[in-house]
């Protein structure tokens, strides 16, 4: 998937952290929290060389590729994510939260995709969730239509909640 497929859905996994800490979105920490998902959501990229994330963290994803790290491996799999969460795990849970939750959103819609991630890496099986006719392919018709769903969902959202104080 895009980058920006990606960062809507670590977006629209900030707001329901944020719903689910009844934490509305309009103030300094929902601000944060909604930074760190648009963040996060694509940061598992880096092992894409020219990926946005690659350019931003460029000494790290010129580690990833000394270390010959393959593209939907390494940081796309479940062991990443656990290591993620230990290392994340001093943040204040609202962030903690997010930046996991954002983070392991690039893996579940990567899994929509036709080449799949290998999750169990470094099991190198790669794990798909839709029959191959379904799948989402990059940057197709398919992707935008879904994007244009996770960015109906992500405006929606917050307006959903207006009565439980979401927005104020
Ligand atoms: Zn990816």
């Amino acid at each position: 998937m895009l980058q920006k497929t990606h960062t809507l859905a670590g977006l629209l996994t900030a707001e329901c952290v944020l719903s689910y800490f009844h934490q509305p979105l309009l103030t300094w920490e929902g601000g944060a929290a909604l930074l760190i998902g648009c963040v996060a959501g694509p940061l598992a990229d880096i092992d894409k060389k020219g990926s946005t994330m690659a350019k931003i963290l460029l000494p790290i994803s010129w580690g990833l590729h000394l270390l010959k790290v393959k593209h939907r491996t390494l940081t796309h799999s479940l062991i990443f994510i656990l290591a993620l969460a230990s290392l994340l795990s001093a943040l204040p849970e609202l962030f903690y939260l997010t930046a996991i939750l954002a983070y392991a959103s690039h893996s579940l819609i990567d899994m929509f995709n036709d080449q799949g991630v290998a999750l169990f890496w470094p099991w190198k099986v790669k794990i798909r969730l839709l029959p191959k006719f379904l799948a989402i392919d990059t940057g197709s018709f398919s992707e935008g239509v879904f994007r244009l769903i996770l960015a109906a969902a992500a405006i929606a959202y917050p307006f959903l909640g207006l009565s439980s104080g979401i927005l104020f």
